[in-house]
């Protein structure tokens, strides 16, 4: 008999970072087990708070009297056993707090504040009837009577009671306004009858209730307004009369239906390479083996293709898939390749749905409904079991690294559950990343190749253009003649080309001409960026948001400028150029609002507009066959950032970009404006050779002991006060020095390249080491005995793998 439930209390510090012991009251007994959350007191005081079941025991661990749970949260599991023991990984290797994995890994709308009801299940029962009738607008929360929770439970459990999750914010909620007729058609005919002649609308209105009445029809109220001719006077003065009612009912969010409703794409019939990649994913899939492979395929070598075979050979070996792409919004093309594949069976799971949509697909995979999930990072959390594959598409983006705790890598989190289920992983790109290159040199993945492009298509020809030259030669503005030549010649054709602002170390700020001054955020010791479209500087960073300045705040000076080549002044002066031209501009600005990607990128595609410019969105997956030109400005900007990975940054971006040209019959050509144009990445680029590129960096890497050759982990102190941050990190330093090997290299410390954020100054160290089985242990003491009660006011955060050293 379990009579214990061990909780993981939503308290996030360090001391309560353990499961607590509850005494699971008589009347739910049987009923409460691990995944569901509930609510305790916790502490000294009257305090309550929500938590996790992680267990279930028959004796406590804890010798003293227990506290009982104060209420169920959950009526069903929102974590089986397999995800419960996931967050507790996670929270071990990134050393964040179990209840904050928890929380990451549940979809929004399973917050406490959202609203639960019940309604009759699929299997309704006459005790669950008369509870509805007994409890009308009964809400499920903390204050729920235990007999009665109790009973929901019970009922949950046999289906003939579900539960209804709304967010309280009832704005969130999509309802539309459906016509539900009052009276039988016989009594409408009688109304009919008792009509004035001459009221024409209310007659027609009468006839269509009829018809829905007969039909047990209720429309919705626009189309019907709209099929009927009617007006909305009239059906208000239906309601009036009493012949019918408009009840708003929630718009059922499913946000690819459109697609859902097309005829599925057969599969193509792979080429030699594609089913030479194909074949040992597919075996590995069938002898559920964990192996890891990587896919090395240039820009337009079909890798989706063998995405799609791999994952209809797992759905065909019963099991289910799951496939990662790096930001969903940024790739709609991928989401409507697999959509069209598998149709229905997809769920899609990204931060630009609302959270009600996302809720749904949430549900629909941990129903079984779904069985192949396409998403962002956090869908490598999704709720499946017996998965059967994991691909992760453009492995190297740097998206798949969460910035904030838990600061996890979805290439982890999909090696560690390929484990549990038994299932191999394939990592696709045209640009591996370094490390991820290096295991497939050490045999720890299996290298796979798609070296050649479907169909034979030579990779566009690249050309660079020395910026030095160029404007002596007569360039304008951003644009060299040979570029600006090449535009012409596409615009004269009627093909289409796509232009690349490389933002990467870069932003649009405020100087002041006279004395220098940048207008910095009043809490963040960073420059404010500039938002045309609101003529405001923002603060990336905090959010603070001012007026653009008129005249220099230091000064007094009226030559205060903008600075930066932003994307509004590089189609100003598209226009100014070549005026012909259409230009769709594609940026933070332009996309902002849900959908916006999708909607630039569809009337790119239908031929709106002749050129497509953009920032590094626009660099990955797209697909578009009338692209035989692709610009990029400025390659330079990212190569001067102080980051390790500068180069391979900018190698993958360009590398990502110029293969875009030239995808389908017509060749494509590529020019890259530099001011660097000896550079390696850049050089490396032009000749489409990834492997070449692997080989001189790695040289570099192994020169400065970085990673691949190198572990890395990023060690940050915070606090309101200047010196006490600095104080920590240089006794931090000490610590860490007498307990590594001398093995260890530590960096540092320094203030962070941000050295206040949010008001409070940030110190950094960089840890850097082989094998170290010391730093695990001495990171676990540092974090408790840095929060403890004498230190307060600290905030120490520990990053394994940064991706930024900034
Ligand atoms: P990648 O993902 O490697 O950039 P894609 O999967 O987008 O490449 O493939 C490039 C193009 O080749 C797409 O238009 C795709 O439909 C087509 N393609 C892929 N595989 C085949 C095949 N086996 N036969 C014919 N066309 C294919
Ligand atoms: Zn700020
Ligand atoms: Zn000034």
């Amino acid at each position: 008999m379990t009579t214990v439930a061990k909780v993981i209390v939503d308290v996030p510090t360090m001391q309560t970072d353990q499961p607590y012991d509850y005494a699971i009251p008589a009347a739910l007994t049987g009923q409460v087990v691990p995944g569901m959350r509930v609510w305790v007191q916790f502490g000294q005081g009257t305090r309550e708070v929500s938590g996790m079941v992680v267990a279930t025991e028959a004796q406590p661990d804890y010798a003293g009297t227990l506290k009982p749970l104060l209420a169920v949260l959950d009526y069903a599991p929102v974590m089986n056993s397999e995800l419960l023991k996931l967050s507790h990984w996670l929270a071990q290797t990134t050393y964040a707090f179990w209840i904050t994995c928890i929380q990451t890994m549940l979809p929004a709308m399973l917050k406490v504040d959202t609203v639960k009801t019940v309604a009759l299940g699929p299997k309704p029962t006459a005790e669950a009837e008369s509870l509805l009738a007994a409890h009308p607008g009964m809400v499920l929360d903390q204050h729920l009577d235990a007999t009665l929770s109790a009973q929901v439970l019970r009922l949950v459990a046999k289906q003939a009671l579900t539960i209804q999750y709304q967010s309280r914010d009832r704005a969130k909620v999509k309802t539309q306004n459906y016509i539900v007729p009052s009276l039988t058609p016989a009594a409408y005919q009688a109304e009919a009858a008792a009509l004035r002649a001459n009221a024409k609308q209310q007659r027609a209105l009468l006839e269509a209730l009829t018809q829905w009445a007969q039909t047990h029809t209720e429309p919705a109220l626009t189309t019907a307004l709209k099929d009927s001719g009617l007006s909305r006077a009239t059906v208000n003065a239906g309601v009036q009369k009493g012949w019918l009612t408009l009840a708003a009912r929630e718009i059922y969010r499913a946000p690819y239906a459109q697609l859902d409703q097309q005829p599925l794409t057969q599969p193509l019939t792979l080429t030699a390479d594609q089913a030479a990649v194909v074949k040992p994913v597919v075996a590995a899939v069938e002898s559920h083996t964990a192996q890891p492979f990587l896919l090395e395929g240039v820009t337009g070598s079909g890798k989706t293709e063998v995405y799609l075979q791999v994952i209809a050979a797992a759905l065909a070996a019963g099991r289910n898939a799951m496939m990662l792409v790096p930001e969903i919004a940024l790739t709609p093309q991928m989401v409507h390749r697999v959509k069209g594949r598998f149709g229905d069976a997809v769920a899609v799971l990204h931060s630009g749905l609302s959270e009600g949509e996302k809720f749904d697909e949430w549900r629909r995979l941990e129903r079984g409904e779904a069985r192949v999930v396409v998403g962002a990072r956090s869908a490598a959390f999704a709720p499946m079991t017996n998965i059967g594959v994991f691909i992760i598409d453009e492995e190297h983006e740097t998206s798949y690294k969460q910035d904030d705790a838990p600061r996890y890598h979805a290439r982890d989190v999909v090696m560690h559950r390929a484990q549990t289920f038994g299932a191999p992983v394939l990592l696709g790109s045209a640009t591996p990343s370094l490390e991820s290159r290096a295991r497939a040199e050490k045999g720890v993945y299996t290298l796979l190749r798609l070296p050649e492009r479907i169909n034979d298509q030579p990779l566009p020809a690249v050309h660079i253009i020395d910026m030095r030259d160029a404007y002596k030669q007569g360039g304008k503005d951003d644009f060299s003649q040979p570029l600006l030549q090449a535009l012409q010649a596409r615009l004269a054709r009627g093909e289409q080309s796509v232009l690349l602002l490389n933002r990467r170390g870069f932003s649009s700020f405020v100087m002041c001409r006279e004395c220098g001054y940048r207008v910095q955020c009043p809490n963040c010791d960073i420059s404010l960026t500039l938002h045309m479209d609101t003529h405001t500087l923002k603060c990336h960073y905090c959010g603070h948001e001012e007026p653009i300045p008129t005249v220099c705040p230091k000064c007094g000076s009226r030559k205060i400028r903008y600075y930066g080549t932003g994307t509004q002044k590089v189609e100003a002066s598209l226009h100014q150029l070549l005026p012909a031209a259409r230009v769709l501009r594609m940026d933070v600005d332009t996309t902002r609002r849900k959908g916006g990607h999708e909607k630039i990128l569809a009337a790119f595609g239908a031929h709106e507009a002749d050129i497509l410019l953009g920032t590094q969105m626009i660099a990955k997956g797209l697909d578009f066959p009338d692209v035989t030109l692709v610009g990029v400005i400025n390659a330079d900007t990212g190569l001067g950032m102080p980051d390790f990975r500068a180069s391979e940054r900018t190698f993958d971006l360009l590398t990502q970009v110029a293969g875009r040209a030239g995808r389908a019959e017509k060749s494509g050509e590529v020019f890259i404006q530099t001011f660097n144009p000896e550079h390696y990445a850049i050089q490396y680029a032009q000749h489409h050779d990834y492997e070449g590129f692997f080989r001189q960096e790695m040289v570099t890497r192994h020169r400065g002991d970085y990673p691949p050759y190198y572990f890395t982990t990023k060690l940050t102190v915070s606090h309101q006060n200047e010196e006490a941050a600095a104080k920590l990190i240089y006794q931090l330093a000490k610590q860490l020095h007498g307990a590594l090997s001398p093995q260890a290299i530590v960096l540092g410390p320094t203030p962070g390249a941000i050295a206040r954020l949010k008001n409070r100054y940030i110190y950094q160290l960089v840890i850097k080491y082989k094998h170290e089985p010391e730093l695990g242990p001495e990171l676990d003491r540092i974090l408790t005995e840095t929060q403890t009660g004498t230190r307060k006011g600290y905030f120490v955060g520990i990053d394994r793998e940064p991706l930024t050293f900034i």
